[in-house]
């Protein structure tokens, strides 16, 4: 018998669950895209939106995904034949890769694969800076968190091994999972450009995505041939008319909900907001560890905790079992838990072994407890071999942390 009726949970990395605040400040008739509340309403983001990003650089908007986002950021920071060195720590920098590769856009792309479940090797990336002796490398594009491996790359110590190359490559940061979850501070860090998109962290569905660049992106990228109206950064960043700042019809209903978004978010405090993913994330990973001690198939996918994302957790449980624990959580508890995303194709058997459990935006102690907690009832139903102990550990770090 099904358990699922009552509010379902969706604990996949994205679109993220939305505040019933953000859904009741969409929930109202078109407004006046001429004049009057709608632009007040978007003028006060920009500060919030800029604080988020920790940057005091400059940010432009786009009606898009992150797909469009990250085609925006290439759009503006290449000329044709210019290089691009990407960081791949799973599959979001692959696929940031191939939305700038020759084919696509005519840029040269570099791509250093570290695997599905290491870290960068900041080494290999100093090597591959000293190795461009002509300065062709225009951008390094790395994830902060990518959301299928789920590892966590170090900005601040990817800005110093560019510095100690003696290169002058911007830094181009995907924020997409973390923003709003993870701490990142883009000014601090050196990070010249930062994309993100309104889906995860931010709590408004999919449909707006950012670009915050600093004055050193803004200079080395004017002359750049890639661009074109509609995905130039600068009329959006330095917009003097309403339309400009969306080359169009402004997004309505997303701008009320991220207002909302963002206001929540400033109420909580961005270091409480950092710190509740923190001690959620460790809440998963404390029960992980307690599973795993009992079925060698069970394990987080990133070992070193210093190297993990605190929006979203990748694991292995061993096929078919991934898939069958999630359709068990869905079908008979109403937790929806993320899929195994890049580690094996959906046609092969060793995809059934993989599953993330998102831990993003809008969610609290009790979400993720009660997502774990159905997640243990589902291996006893399906006789999911595990070690004991796993609620008791979640709850003692939750206990700790709160
Ligand atoms: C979700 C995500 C994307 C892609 O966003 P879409 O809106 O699906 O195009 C890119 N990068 C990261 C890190 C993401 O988490």
């Amino acid at each position: 018998m099904s358990l699922a009726n009552g509010r379902p949970y969706l604990a996949i990395p994205g679109p993220s669950v939305m505040p019933d605040r953000v859904l009741a400040a969409m929930h109202r008739a078109s407004p006046n895209i001429y004049e009057g509340g709608l632009h007040d309403l978007v003028s006060s983001l920009w500060p919030d939106l800029k604080a988020l990003a920790g940057t005091t650089g400059d940010v432009a908007a786009y009606i898009g995904n992150g797909h469009a986002i990250w085609e925006a950021a290439n759009a503006n920071l290449f000329s044709r034949g210019d290089k691009a060195l990407v960081l791949a720590v799973g599959q979001f920098g692959l696929s940031w890769a191939a939305s700038a590769s020759a084919r696509a856009m005519g840029i040269e792309v570099e791509v250093l694969d570290f695997g599905k479940s290491a870290p960068v090797d900041m080494a290999r990336v100093e090597a591959a800076l000293r190795a461009d002796r002509e300065g062709r490398i225009k951008a390094v594009l790395t994830t902060h968190v990518d959301t299928a491996s789920t590892i966590r790359t170090d900005i601040a110590a990817l800005r110093a091994v560019i510095d100690v190359a003696g290169h002058d490559a911007l830094l181009a940061v995907d924020c997409i999972a973390s923003l709003g979850c993870d701490e990142y501070r883009m000014d601090d860090w050196g990070a010249d450009v930062t994309v993100a998109a309104s889906q995860k962290g931010l709590m408004t569905p999919p449909g707006i995505g950012f670009v915050w660049f600093n004055a050193k992106a803004r200079a080395a990228t004017a002359g750049s041939d890639l661009k074109t109206p509609y995905w130039d950064w600068l009329p959006r960043a330095d917009a003097t008319e309403f339309w400009q700042i969306w080359d169009g019809t402004a997004p309505t209903h997303h701008l009320f909900g991220l207002r909302e978004a963002l206001t929540m978010i400033k109420e909580e405090g961005l270091p409480q907001v950092w710190h509740r993913h923190d001690v959620l994330a460790r809440a998963v990973w404390a029960a992980f560890d307690c599973w795993a001690a009992g079925n060698p198939d069970i394990g987080l996918n990133v070992a070193d905790p210093a190297h993990r994302g605190r929006s979203v957790t990748a694991a292995r449980f061993g096929a078919p079992h991934a898939t069958r624990l999630r359709e068990w959580c869905e079908t008979h508890a109403g937790v929806t838990l993320g899929i195994g995303l890049g580690m094996a194709a959906p046609s092969e058997p060793a995809y059934h072994g993989f599953l993330r459990v998102a831990h993003m935006g809008h969610v609290n102690a009790h979400m993720t407890l009660g997502a774990l907690a159905v997640m243990e009832a589902g291996m006893l139903a399906l006789n999911i071999p595990h070690g004991a102990g796993g609620l008791a550990a979640a709850a003692a770090v939750v206990a700790a942390g709160a």
